[in-house]
């Protein structure tokens, strides 16, 4: 695969389950995420030459920090063929009557405006060359509201309404836009959304055997690698016993 990937959240979960298989299948890659250090580790579990692999520390939050990496990325790693937005987070399973005010922040600007800016900074080189993918990983949660869910939930409904806008505006263009929803997956997800509290986390997954973060790099990897004529516009995957 001659292709370049950017994956933003490359540190855990499904973005570093996504960094395997493209380095499995030969792609360079451009891994992001805040924390540098997980970064380099999941680069040490990839079979990968140090120069197919380009790391970059970036808070996707933070649109000047976009606009810059994204700009200032070097000559031989500029043509971004795949963009997998995989940087998210949800933050407490609070009526939005109790919640925290920067949980919303977090998710609306991480989820939402994060994806925005990114895919904002990558398409025009997309469109000029006439080829590309952007992989936006939505949530089952855009489709079906959960209790406590109000914030996440309407975050991950505009993942799902960005996906659809944008498949729209490259009619004409050989970009390609794919939505991939999954239901519960294993990762540090609810460990985040719990603000650290394990306990809490781990019942998340009790009677049901949660999607890993695998599965849902595989089904990526199969919308990428698609003859170039076919857009999987949206996948829902959810564990067998989840709702
Ligand atoms: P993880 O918590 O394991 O991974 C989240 C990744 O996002 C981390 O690499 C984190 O890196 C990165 N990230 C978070 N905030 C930012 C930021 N501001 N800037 C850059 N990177 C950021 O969770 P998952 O792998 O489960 O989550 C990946 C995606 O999948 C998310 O969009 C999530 O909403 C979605 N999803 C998850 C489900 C689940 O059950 N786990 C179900 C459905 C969808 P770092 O902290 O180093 O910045």
């Amino acid at each position: 695969m001659n292709q370049i990937i950017l994956i933003t959240g490359a540190s855990s979960g499904i973005g570093a389950a996504c960094a395997k298989y493209f380095a499995q299948a030969g792609a360079k890659l451009i891994l992001a995420a805040r924390r540098m250090g997980k970064l380099q580790q999941v680069v040490e579990t990839l079979n990968i030459q140090a120069s197919d692999v380009h790391l970059i520390q970036l808070d996707v939050r933070d649109r000047i920090a976009v606009e810059s990496a994204i700009s200032h990325l070097p000559p031989e790693w500029s043509h971004i063929d795949i963009l997998v937005n995989n940087a998210g987070l949800s933050r407490g399973l609070d009526k939005l009557q109790e919640a925290d005010f920067q949980d919303w922040e977090d998710m609306i600007d991480t989820n939402v405006k994060g994806l925005l800016y990114v895919t904002r900074n990558v398409l025009p080189g997309m469109v000029q060359r006439n080829k590309g993918h952007i992989i936006n990983i939505g949530s089952i949660a855009g489709h079906q509201t959960y209790p406590g869910g109000n914030v996440y939930c309407a975050t991950k409904a505009a993942v799902k309404s960005i996906s659809e806008g944008l498949k729209l505006d490259l009619i004409g263009t050989q970009v390609r836009v794919t939505s991939v929803d999954p239901g519960m997956v294993e990762t540090e997800f609810s460990n985040v959304r719990f603000h650290g509290d394990n306990q809490r986390a781990d019942k998340v997954y009790q009677g049901l055997t949660p999607l890993t973060p695998d599965d849902i790099a595989d089904v990526i990897f199969f919308c990428a690698t698609r003859p170039p004529h076919v857009n999987i516009n949206e996948v829902i995957l959810m564990p067998v016993d989840q709702a």
